[in-house]
């Protein structure tokens, strides 16, 4: 329909304009916080008409400040309906703040009505800006001192943000629902949104989603950290009849969290333990910083985007000296051997403690080892957007193994030179301990001689007696002293001389056998050709 100014006059004049409200929530408890006012024409015959039909037709025919004034005063006149501290949100038009006695207009309406000014939220779009900063500047203020609050509107498609952020005091900026509602459709738009978010917290701003239609869209800004959103979703601007249903079938227990806050610069209020954004990144940081073990952020071009002190230091360079450059450039002489990792977890696998050595030094030694966890980072979308790095020194710990490995390879090898061949028994005779040199003579797995397995090895006419040697040792605790024939691997027998002695625990009682075994068969022989020749 195409109305004319004369119309809308008409319509103030009939006081046919009304405000409708749409419920404003905390995203993540889905909380009512409050109503954003949208004006609405109710036409005797064409019913609701929606502001874009008449608001600027109202703008150019000067009746912008009668139509305000109508607003909200039928606004507050519903407002004692709303607990606190439920807020109401206005819109003001461009050519308003190009007018120096808003404040006191906005002022004289809420004293009418008693409506506390600290619980109502003045809307600005960017485009009011553009004009006259200086005069928006000076009402703005005006409008703080008085105790309201500023949101700027459809943030992100005007132009010179930035500038206009910066400039007036806001409390709270509104991200446009064109980009709310195209987020969860285009990764372009969803990081945007990020951006935009963490622009907001960084000043100390409370987010608000616009145009929330899916639980989606509110997932996705809930992910992002944005406080609170509007839109069908929540529900549609309702004249104001139908505000008590709608608080009285929301949640009772509203958090003592005025919104938005008190303009100390911090999204919680001072009644609120919740960490600021700035202190949980200090946090983080503390953290980062204090970690035992060394810490990088790398992106998907494998720049460290972040580091921490300790890694810097393994690294042999600062800290600042890392950010923005490449994996590649600060660790060349590794760089071959990371790289596959540090690929697999662009793709998503998630990487656990891999050993990994730094350049040999001169005999081909690694100068230094260490243990590299890679985790991929994933953003709200599923998609990694860079690799999480963990870095362990275990240098020492692998010096100390290798040299215990070098004394244990020492002592097995004075053992192995040795021609008697040392054995452990335990108390019962079982799991003789043999060196595996005796192993080797008797042709046997080192497995195959625990318990009395080693026995088998025995020629068959020495078992019965060696068994009786053994039996009345273990039982007495008398030293062992006895001979038998061992088949060794070319299948002849040797004759072995095995002596051993118990050591007593506290009581007298057997703890282990020590002793060792020896090849006697040269001497046995020798022995017997010469008993023969006597013969
Ligand atoms: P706005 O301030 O950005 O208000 C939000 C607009 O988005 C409203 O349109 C609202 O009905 C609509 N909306 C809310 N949730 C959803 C959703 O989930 N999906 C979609 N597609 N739309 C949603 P409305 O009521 O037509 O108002 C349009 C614009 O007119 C407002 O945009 C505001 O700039 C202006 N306006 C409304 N009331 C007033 C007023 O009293 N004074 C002034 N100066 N401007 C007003
Ligand atoms: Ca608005
Ligand atoms: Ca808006």
């Amino acid at each position: 329909m195409i109305a004319k100014i004369a119309e809308v006059r008409r319509a103030l004049d009939r006081e046919e304009v009304v405000p409708y409200f749409q419920p404003l929530v905390e995203l993540h408890t889905g909380r009512l916080m409050g109503f954003e006012v949208l004006a609405r024409w109710v036409h005797p015959q064409r019913g609701p008409v929606l502001p874009e039909s008449f608001i600027s037709l109202a703008e150019k025919g000067g009746l912008i400040e009668q139509l305000m004034q109508q607003i909200l005063r039928k606004a507050f006149v519903s407002a004692p309906i709303l607990p606190a501290p439920m807020v109401l949100a206005v819109n003001v038009s461009p050519t308003q703040l190009l007018d120096l006695s808003l404040p006191d207009q906005i002022r004289d309406a809420a004293d009418a009505s008693g409506f506390p000014l600290n619980r109502l939220t003045i809307e600005i779009t960017e485009s009011a800006l553009a004009q006259d900063l200086e005069m928006a500047r000076k009402i703005a203020h005006s409008l703080k001192e008085s105790g309201c609050k500023l949101a700027l509107d459809d943030f992100g498609t005007g132009y010179s943000s930035l500038r206009h952020l910066q400039a007036l005091p806001f409390d709270a900026l509104k991200v446009d629902k064109s980009f709310v509602q195209s987020m969860t459709e285009t990764r372009e738009s969803r990081k945007i949104v990020a951006a935009i978010i963490g622009l907001g917290h960084s000043l100390g701003l409370i987010t608000v989603g616009e145009g929330v239609e899916t639980e989606e869209q509110a997932d996705t800004l809930l992910c992002l950290g944005c406080e609170m959103a509007q839109g069908w979703l929540y529900g549609r601007a309702v004249p104001a009849d139908r505000i008590s249903d709608i608080v009285a079938a929301a949640p009772r227990n509203f958090p003592a969290r005025p919104f938005p806050p008190n303009g100390d610069g911090g999204i919680a209020s001072d009644s609120s333990l919740e960490a600021r954004p700035a202190q949980r990144l200090a946090q983080l940081q503390a953290i980062y910083d204090g970690a035992p073990v060394g810490l990088c952020f790398l992106d998907r071009n494998l720049r460290y985007v972040s580091i921490n002190r300790r890694l810097a230091d393994i690294e042999g360079s600062s800290v600042a000296y890392h950010l923005g450059r490449t994996v590649k450039e600060i660790i060349s002489e590794i760089y071959p051997s990371v790289e596959p990792y540090l690929l697999r977890a662009l793709e998503g696998e998630s990487i656990k403690e891999v050993e990994i050595s730094w350049p040999a030094g001169k005999h081909n030694e690694p100068t230094r080892t260490d243990l590299i966890s890679y985790q991929p980072a994933f953003d709200e979308a599923g998609e990694v957007i860079g690799v999480s790095v963990a870095v362990v020194d275990i240098t020492e710990r692998k010096r100390t193994e290798e040299a215990l490995r070098e004394s244990e390879d020492h002592l097995r090898h004075i053992v192995e030179i040795n021609p008697e061949t040392p054995w452990v028994m335990d108390a019962d005779g079982n799991n003789p301990d043999l060196s595996s040199q005796w192993v080797q003579r008797a042709g046997l797995t080192s497995e195959q001689t625990r318990k009395l397995g080693w026995m088998d090895t025995l020629h068959p006419e020495d078992i019965v007696s060696t068994m009786k040697v053994l039996r009345e040792a273990l039982k007495t605790g008398t030293p062992i002293d006895v001979e038998y024939r061992v088949q060794g691997e070319d299948g002849a027998w040797r004759w072995m001389r095995s002596r051993g002695s118990p050591r007593f625990g506290p009581l007298g009682e057997i703890l282990r056998w020590y002793g060792s075994v020896e090849d006697i068969d040269e001497r046995k022989r020798l022995a017997e050709a010469l008993r023969q020749s006597r013969n």
